[in-house]
């Protein structure tokens, strides 16, 4: 017990650190150190319990202004020797709201999450989740897609007020309208008074006492919604965009959340991509190598004239400028990379290699010499002075 450490130690913010950087500094703590990330880390439970302690104290403004007096003592009635005299310690109560707001967002719940100190404050609405698979072509010029998702609106008989037409809901008699109540609770270090969620209205704090027969009183309505998205060009296989406000209604006039896409590229047969350039990998014959030819490529935008040069060398790679991916959210576009690939036929007919081996003949190749690398070399000079 006495060689607790100091609690802005444990979230690593400084004394004068405000409300807002402690919430935040906690946490990174919490998702760092969660259980669920850490199976039977004992010492992973150990600093989530000492940073949710830390951030017990520092969170609640009298316990905070106790700690920087007194130190631990000022807020643990079991630390250190002198154990009397700050019974009403516990007056202020732990806001488990608030924790809970900060895992509703850990656990990936979105905004909507945890509950709130103030149960009638806006929320924002979930994010929903889609996915869609288009075609590389699409990909790289951006497509229409109508996706069908299931999605919370706002109730359209009640507007969301979760009353029967006619009706509206009234602040909960029991709470006041603040969704909890205080409670006193006997313990061994005294009586220590906290909150719950007033069981009248469930934290709501109000009462809706004809309920709206639509929703059954939630305000708000599961729905199949089909949702027309604009693809953006340039999007690569396995990223995500946002349709801002396509996602959940939100509760209390609260903004709706987005409609999150997941992009699924299916592979070219012939493209490949790297980065915002396509490759292409382009087999021309052995005559049309040696002699040039006026070729027809395939292109995003559809075939195009490109002129091999004569003496094009296997392997040689072209760029046709511009012909590539539409940079996403941005400008221009990438370029097409053409390999060549020179075929060497198989299956010869008979006068076909007579034709060859005439040729190979009058180019002076000889038989089990190398060539070089189109140029050359070492070798060669060395034969050439024979
Ligand atoms: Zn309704
Ligand atoms: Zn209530």
């Amino acid at each position: 017990m006495a060689d607790k450490r100091d609690y802005y130690e444990v979230l690593g913010v400084s004394k004068s650190a405000s409300e807002d950087e402690i919430k935040k500094a906690y946490r990174k703590k919490a998702k760092e150190y969660h259980p669920d990330l850490h199976p039977g880390d004992a010492e992973a439970e150990a600093k989530f319990k000492e940073a949710n302690e830390a951030y017990e104290v520092l969170s609640d403004s009298q316990k905070k202004a106790r700690y920087d007096q007194f130190g631990h003592a000022g807020v643990d009635p079991n630390y250190g020797a002198g154990g009397g005299g700050y019974g009403g310690g516990f007056g202020g109560g732990f806001d488990f709201g608030d924790l809970g707001d900060i895992f509703g967002s850990f656990f990936g719940g979105g905004f909507g999450g945890g509950r709130q100190s103030n149960p009638n404050a806006p929320r924002r609405g979930e994010d929903v989740q889609a996915r869609v698979t288009i075609s590389f072509e699409e990909a790289a010029k951006g497509c229409k897609r109508t996706v069908d998702i299931n999605r919370v609106d706002t109730c359209t008989e009640c507007g969301g007020s979760g009353a029967k037409s006619g009706t509206s809901p009234k602040t909960c008699p029991d709470c006041g309208g603040r969704g909890y109540v205080n409670v006193q609770q006997r313990t061994a270090f005294g009586v220590i008074q906290t909150q719950k969620s007033c069981p009248k209205c469930q934290g709501q704090g109000k009462v809706i006492e004809n309920p709206c027969a639509k929703c059954r009183g939630t305000g708000r309505t599961s729905n199949r919604a089909s949702v027309e998205v604009n693809i953006p060009a340039g999007i690569d296989d396995r990223q995500v965009f946002n349709v801002s406000g396509a996602g959940n209604a939100g509760v209390n006039g609260g903004p709706k959340g987005d409609l999150r896409v997941a992009v699924f590229v299916r592979p070219h047969p012939y493209f490949e991509r790297d980065g915002y350039n396509v490759w292409l990998e382009q087999r021309v014959s052995y005559p049309q190598a040696v002699l040039g030819d006026t070729l027809r490529i395939q292109t995003l935008d559809g075939d195009v004239k490109f002129d091999l040069p004569a003496g094009t060398q296997s392997g040689a790679v072209f760029n046709l400028k511009g012909r590539g991916i539409q940079v996403l959210n941005g400008r221009g576009r990438g370029d097409q990379l053409v390999r060549v690939i020179v075929d060497v036929p198989k299956n010869l007919t008979q006068r076909q290699k007579e034709i060859l081996v005439e040729f190979e003949k009058e180019l002076g190749v000889k038989r089990g010499a190398p060539v070089g690398n189109g140029k050359e070399g070492f070798f060669d000079k060395f034969k050439n002075k024979k």
